[in-house]
């Protein structure tokens, strides 16, 4: 019979689990992907993401050519166009990979319901995680919301295997079966995209994942993952926000790598790694359980906070222009590539929160613009963790110097001048404190907005004025 495989966060072949049930139980698979219809401007993604996922749609659609099958791509929402397909082509069941974001579930309910009401079955696999939210439960059978514990039983439970080859999809749909054309930014009526971007799709995706274990960055990860400059992380995020890496392969790589390894040294980093996986699965997981993180602080106590940051701070913090060297080289990439270096991730988001006392929800929302990783759960874990109002063991007070940051992870200046090009010049101690005479370290750049003692005070006081409320 004819099945369809509805392509979410999966944009894969290999080792995708729905797709393998589809082609295993279908004669003829219909894969199928549904374009969002928004148009000009939308707060949670931009013109990177967007024309990553039309290369990664591009690529998703020749590999399906090239197995004798071909992409459907449709545009609304995906139960009105499910509906549809299943009615043109007659198909008995729906097969998709479970997502874990609202928006996601909510969609994925109403599929199910299109499928109950025509009649036909309707399947939802785990795909996206090694372990689902209600998989990794205290011993009572509740919710973490500390990441330490958590992750300890999220590493002691048995990891499913990747499967086997996938098998046939069968004949391509037929001809009657209309698809949209690829699309491209104009889809969106989005602005040209001026970020480098990473090559797009599931091949380029892969090498991606066997030069980061092969080159044995992997195997520094634990001393190198902090330093910002060159390449010391897996710099997998987008591919693992797409699914164009299967998170059972990569764990399984890095399970082999382990075996594999030499020294203490590498052991450590590859264990180091898996760890970073978990801090992705309880971030979802906190969505899962508490989905009004969205909306409104994790910690009850910072509820309705006042955050008195200007419009003006913002725009230049957007822009890399407020005179802390690491802040602005950490904007500026993000800009340039769509990618930021987890540890200016957090220097940035502190200052925006804690020096400039902007909303988190401010960034938050710039973060999904910009970031070609952006993913709503560990982006606002990440923003609220930064903020002092998140799931977080560690207290509100702990406020990061971004020139004490500077000095512990990019003294040399590397990163910064990489980043931000009026500073090539400037000796690396001028990036490690204000300037002493109040002159620009470099023309045309600015003088740092605010001084950093002075505004932890000022939000010291903020929150404790709250708490105590
Ligand atoms: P690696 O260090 O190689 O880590 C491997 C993988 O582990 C990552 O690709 C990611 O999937 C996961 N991971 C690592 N650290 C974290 C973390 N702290 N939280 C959740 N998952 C993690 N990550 C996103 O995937 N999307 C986001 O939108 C996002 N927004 C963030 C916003 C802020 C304010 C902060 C502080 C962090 C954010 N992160 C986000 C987490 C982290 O910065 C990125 O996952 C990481 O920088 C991606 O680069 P990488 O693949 O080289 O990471």
């Amino acid at each position: 019979s004819t099945v369809i495989h509805w392509f979410r966060r999966d944009l894969r072949l290999m080792d995708n689990t729905a797709l393998h049930h589809a082609a295993k139980d279908g004669v003829q698979v219909v894969p199928v992907y549904v374009l969002s219809e928004w148009k000009s401007h939308h707060g949670w993604t931009g013109p990177g993401r967007q024309q990553f996922l039309c290369g990664c749609l591009e690529s998703l659609s020749k590999n399906l050519e090239s197995l004798g099958s071909r992409l459907i791509l449709r545009c609304g929402r995906a139960d009105e166009e499910l509906e549809k397909l299943i009615r043109e082509t007659e198909a008995k069941a729906v097969y998709f990979n479970r997502d874990y974001d609202p928006y996601g579930r909510e969609m994925e309910k109403k599929v199910q319901e299109v499928c109950r009401r025509i009649g036909i079955e309707c399947h939802s696999y785990k795909d996206r995680v090694l372990h689902e939210a209600d998989e990794v439960l205290t011993g009572s059978g509740g919710q973490y919301r500390v990441y330490t514990p958590y992750s300890r039983n999220w590493l002691g439970l048995d990891k499913t295997a990747t499967q086997g080859k996938l098998g046939s999809l069968g004949t391509a749909p037929s001809e009657k079966v209309k698809s949209l054309p690829l699309p491209t930014l104009e889809h969106w009526q989005l602005p040209e995209n001026t970020a480098h971007l990473p090559a797009p799709g599931e091949r380029a995706a892969r090498e991606r994942m066997k030069t980061f274990i092969e080159n044995r960055t992997l195997h520094s990860y634990a001393q190198k993952r902090n330093i910002p400059a060159g390449t010391t992380t897996s710099r997998l995020g987008q591919d693992l926000r797409f699914g164009l890496i299967s998170i059972r392969e990569l764990f399984s790589r890095c399970q082999s790598a382990a075996a594999q390894a030499t020294t203490a040294d590498a052991r450590t980093s590859i264990e180091t790694y898996i760890k970073e996986l978990a801090w992705r699965e309880f971030y979802l997981a906190i969505l899962w359980h508490y989905p009004t993180v969205f909306d409104e602080e994790f910690a009850p106590e910072f509820r309705g906070m006042p955050w008195p940051g200007s419009d003006e701070h913002f725009l230049a913090w957007s822009q890399g222009r407020t005179g802390f060297p690491i802040v602005d080289a950490g904007m500026r990439e993000l800009l340039a590539t769509g990618f930021m270096h987890n540890r200016v991730r957090m220097i940035v988001s502190m200052f925006l929160t804690k020096d400039l006392h902007c909303h988190w929800r401010l960034g938050e929302s710039f973060f999904m613009q910009h970031l070609l990783d952006g993913e709503n759960a560990s982006n606002n874990g990440g923003w609220q963790w930064s903020a002092g109002t998140g799931a977080d063991a560690a207290p509100y007070f702990r406020i990061q110097n971004p020139w004490t940051q500077t000095k512990s992870y990019d003294p040399e200046g590397t990163y910064i001048r990489t980043w931000v090009p009026e500073l090539k010049g400037v000796s690396p101690e001028k990036f490690l404190a204000p300037p002493k005479d109040n002159r620009a370290i470099a023309p045309g750049y600015p003088l740092p907005m605010v001084d950093h003692s002075t505004e932890r005070d000022r939000t010291l006081a903020i929150f404790a004025k709250h708490r105590g409320k």
